[in-house]
């Protein structure tokens, strides 16, 4: 479903990216691990075209993304192109980012009704089952503001899920929440992993990485370092810098 190749990003003279492979089958879930600066967020902002490529290429889906080819030369994609590649791209970020005069419900139903041109009644009933599947039901009326943290992450996977996209990414879906709201998220991704969504999950949490992932990549200054299953590189890591990561982690 995600194949990228030799993705190269620079942020000016700051060569964030320096060639990262990294293929996602339909249904697989993968973590990316790796410390801080190493790339993983630049990574996914890329697959969901937040920023643009210096080099290499990705495709989502056997489209190439951000890029058309034409008579063996790319071309860069109309904006209507990349916002309907968007919305095959479910995105939940670190920091819940509701829309905060909205309530739970009119957050989810509001890229349906807009960008899929849904008709609302539905766009209603589907974010009602997906507020049901979060275990929010009662908190359709509430704001953000009227939420916990746990919550309002819950309520963004909602809104993500709403797209029906083909592929989810999370970006340290966790690591802004209390230690205690942490468990609630993790319990609603770990569904996701088991109902076959397909997910590349930036996290720290190894407990999620050793359930729920089918594979787990190890990113260190902007590049794969090392890549297997959970066990494998989580109880028996190959490369010195993967081990130092992990000890520093625990
Ligand atoms: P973290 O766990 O801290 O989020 P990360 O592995 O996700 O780390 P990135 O957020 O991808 O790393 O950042 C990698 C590098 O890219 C950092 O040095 C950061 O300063 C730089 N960077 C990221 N976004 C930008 C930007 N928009 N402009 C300039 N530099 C950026």
């Amino acid at each position: 479903l995600v194949e990228a190749v030799n993705v190269i990003k620079h942020f000016g003279s700051n060569e964030v990216l320096k060639g990262v492979d990294l293929t996602v089958d339909k249904g697989e879930v993968v973590c990316l691990l790796g410390p801080s600066g190493s790339g993983k967020t630049t990574f996914l902002r890329l697959i969901n075209q937040m920023e643009t490529l210096t080099g290499g290429r990705i495709w989502v889906g056997g489209e190439l993304i951000g890029f058309e080819e034409r008579k063996g030369r790319l071309h860069v994609r109309h904006d209507s192109d990349i916002a309907r590649q968007r919305s095959r791209v479910g995105m939940v970020f670190q920091r819940f980012n509701l829309f905060p005069h909205m309530t739970a419900l009119e957050n989810i139903t509001e890229a349906p009704i807009r960008v899929k041109k849904i008709a609302r009644s539905q766009a209603k009933a589907e974010a009602l089952a997906l507020l049901e599947k979060v275990g929010l039901s009662d908190r359709a009326s509430y704001y953000p503001a009227q939420l916990s943290g746990g919550q309002q992450q819950r309520v963004a996977i909602a809104r993500a899920l709403a797209m029906k996209p083909e592929l989810m990414l999370f970006d340290e879906p966790t690591s802004a929440l209390d230690p205690e709201l942490v468990g609630e998220v993790l319990k609603v991704m770990k569904e996701l992993a088991t109902e076959g969504t397909t997910m590349i999950v930036v996290t720290h949490e190894m407990g999620f990485a050793r359930e729920a992932a089918d594979r787990v990549v190890f990113m260190d200054a902007g590049v794969v370092v090392e890549e297997g299953a959970p066990d494998q590189v989580l109880l028996h890591p190959r490369h010195e810098r993967t081990k130092l990561f992990l000890t520093r982690v625990k």
